[in-house]
């Protein structure tokens, strides 16, 4: 049986989310088997940047004019564009000041020698093209990734869970860090998969994998506040992963 292809690239990112696959050490035989990595720039030498692909999976989030035409070649290639990690799928931690000026940020960085601005605010996949499925995370949990290689051998895709990082921390029956603590966890608006596994070491959620759907927004920024929070802080917390939450949003 022919190998489906696969193109893995990165935009503006770290390139942490492309390591989750060369994490996966134990696997990585069994991955190189069963697909052809036709453009993987991070983990091998050469490859077509040309070539159609069965599925592109890509990190990062766009924000410079070469970033989008990338995007567009990569969408107009493959068969399924895959947003892999928070960047992608959210902004994530480059997109944490998109509420400032550019011009006002790069003056602080660069003082006088600051040049013209030729980036625009880092935005996710989704806002540019059709994104056919997406890994969260900042970075992605490897589990994640090779649910994913592995469904799509099956000719589907995997389901991850659609509830908060608290249903995690509960089942792990942490102690709470937002009841019982007072800590600024953001764990009841932050999409599951990652174990709680902050919490479970005694951290607070910081919101790494990005939001949950239908989370309710209104009712964690009432507690906090409830609990001597000021909604600045808390909503600069909430920007550090998602740059746009709606603060009214109630389910
Ligand atoms: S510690 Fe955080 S993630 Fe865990 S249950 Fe409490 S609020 Fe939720
Ligand atoms: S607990 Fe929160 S910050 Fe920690 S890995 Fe999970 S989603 Fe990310």
């Amino acid at each position: 049986m022919k190998k489906p292809t696969m193109a893995i690239a990165g935009l503006t990112a770290c390139s942490g989310c492309q390591l989750t696959l060369l994490n996966c050490e134990a696997e990585l035989p069994e991955v190189a088997g069963c697909f052809d990595l036709i453009f993987f720039p991070m983990g091998i030498s050469g490859g077509d940047e040309c070539a159609s692909v069965d599925v592109a999976i890509v990190e990062g989030a766009v924000s410079t004019p070469d970033d989008l035409e990338t995007l567009l070649h990569l969408r107009s290639r493959s068969r399924f564009l895959v947003a892999f990690g928070t960047c992608a799928l959210w902004g994530g931690v480059a997109a944490m000041k998109n509420h400032e000026s550019r011009t006002e940020l790069t003056k602080i960085v660069y003082h006088d020698v600051a040049g013209e601005v030729l980036t625009f605010n880092p935005e996710p996949f989704h806002f540019f093209v059709t994104v056919d499925f997406a890994i969260p995370g900042c970075p992605p949990e490897k589990d994640e990734l090779l649910a994913l290689l592995s469904s799509l051998l099956r000719g589907s895709f995997p389901v991850f869970p659609i509830y908060p990082v608290c249903t995690e921390c509960r089942n792990r029956e942490n102690r709470c860090l937002l009841v019982e603590d007072n800590e600024l966890c953001l764990g009841p608006l932050i999409q599951a998969g990652c174990g709680a596994r902050c919490p479970a070491a005694g951290i607070v959620c910081e919101g790494c994998r990005g939001p949950v759907a239908e989370a309710n927004v209104a009712s964690e920024m009432e507690l906090l506040m409830q609990k001597g929070f000021p909604r600045e802080e808390i909503i600069s917390r909430m920007r550090r992963f998602c740059p746009e939450w709606n603060y009214e949003q109630r389910h």
